[in-house]
């Protein structure tokens, strides 16, 4: 194993910020696998994750047994770690700009678009390879005046040619559950099913900005569109791996997970041995367009009377909202079949708050489907 520092450029006078990476096996043997935790820095089940799984890591390279090259990175956000305000830790949000550290991350098919199409030929192998090295001398290039914008194209840089690339967060409350990118379903499947996800949410493109995993996996199906008469692989599967919520840190979780993603390792064939039978699918892939949101009807005290991961009907109810001054209590219910995979962690909700989400089968939502 071998640790790489990365700087951050836009830093303030008198501070300085890195990314660091942990480097497994070898470049260009094999597949490229990169495993990132805590980009919305307030979520932190993945770090007791991968802080299991580097022990395995560091063991299996040392008996030889990395066949492919895996990239970690423990805590991919060091600006947001590092937001702590007024006792609160506020992860999710770059407090100069209020943007999401999960979106706008860079347009690589717009940025090697127009460059790798002469190159492409009918070898899809040759094709990957020219995108990929494109794509690469591309990052290399930007040059990054913000702290934010210096973070995303690192992240960038170390993921841009990977095979997989998963970046594990987790929600307010929740069920294990992904999100992934229609095209990428069916290599998704082992994943979902090694993880035991309760739900798979599916969209192609989501509509918010670019996200990280969206970034990296819609770069391929993009430039497959834009060149129909050449072989292009959707070569990087990247999700985004909802490990629970954010007080599911650590215990048996965090190690039954890092069991679960050496097992998926194995299966694709990034470390030696033969992985236990893949368990069964928890759930069928739904689209995010089907996803219900319930909202509280007014403000109050919520009182759930569902469990997370747990199968619902329309009708049913999910929970109450209780007005403690005028006595008045609200059912919320509801209005899709499906899994509830996530709710909310505060239990005093304003008029309209989010306060959970149902997966359900059929698509009804247009425009953006993740908020901001
Ligand atoms: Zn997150």
């Amino acid at each position: 194993m071998h640790t790489q520092r990365h700087v951050l450029a836009g830093s303030n006078s008198g501070t300085e910020r890195s990314l660091v990476s942990l480097h497994y096996g070898r470049a260009g043997h094999g597949p490229k696998v990169v495993l990132q935790t805590a980009l919305h820095a307030d979520e932190l089940p993945g770090m007791v994750v991968l802080h299991h799984l580097r022990q395995r890591l560091e063991a299996l390279e040392s008996s030889g047994q990395v066949l492919g090259e895996i990239v970690l990175i423990p805590m991919a956000n060091p600006i947001g770690l590092d937001q702590q305000v007024m006792y609160a830790h506020l992860g999710r949000f770059e407090l100069n700009t209020m943007e999401n550290f999960n979106r706008y991350y860079p347009d690589l098919a717009l940025m090697v678009g127009e460059q790798v199409g002469p190159l492409l030929t009918q070898d899809p192998d040759h094709n990957r390879e020219v995108i990929r090295a494109a794509m690469r001398e591309q990052l290399a290039q930007v040059q990054s005046t913000t702290e934010l914008d210096s973070l995303r194209h690192a992240l960038m840089r170390l993921a841009c040619d990977a095979d997989v690339a998963l970046d594990l967060h987790c929600d307010f409350e929740a069920a294990l559950h992904l999100y992934v990118e229609h095209p990428y379903l069916e290599q998704a499947d082992a994943l979902s099913r090694y993880l035991g996800a309760k739900a798979v949410l599916w969209a192609e493109g989501f509509g918010t900005g670019l996200c990280y995993d969206e970034a990296l996996s819609g770069v391929w199906w993009r430039l497959a569109a834009r060149y129909p008469s050449h072989p292009i692989p959707l070569a990087c599967l990247s999700s985004t791996v909802e490990l629970r919520g954010q007080t599911d840190v650590g215990g048996d979780w965090a190690i039954r997970d890092a069991q679960a993603l050496e097992h998926y390792l194995q299966h694709i064939g990034a470390i030696a041995g033969h992985p236990p039978r893949m368990p069964a699918a928890q759930c069928e892939p739904t689209p995010l367009a089907g996803s219900q949101t319930l909202h509280a009807p007014h403000a109050g005290v919520v009182d759930y009377q569902v469990a997370v991961g747990s199968a619902v009907k329309a009708g049913d109810l999910i929970a109450w909202v209780i007005e403690p001054v005028q006595g008045q209590r609200s059912g919320v219910y509801a209005e899709v079949d499906g899994v509830l995979y996530a709710r909310h962690i505060l239990r005093w909700a304003h008029a309209g708050m989010d306060l959970g989400k149902v997966a359900g089968a059929t698509a009804f939502k247009t425009g953006p489907l993740l908020s901001p």
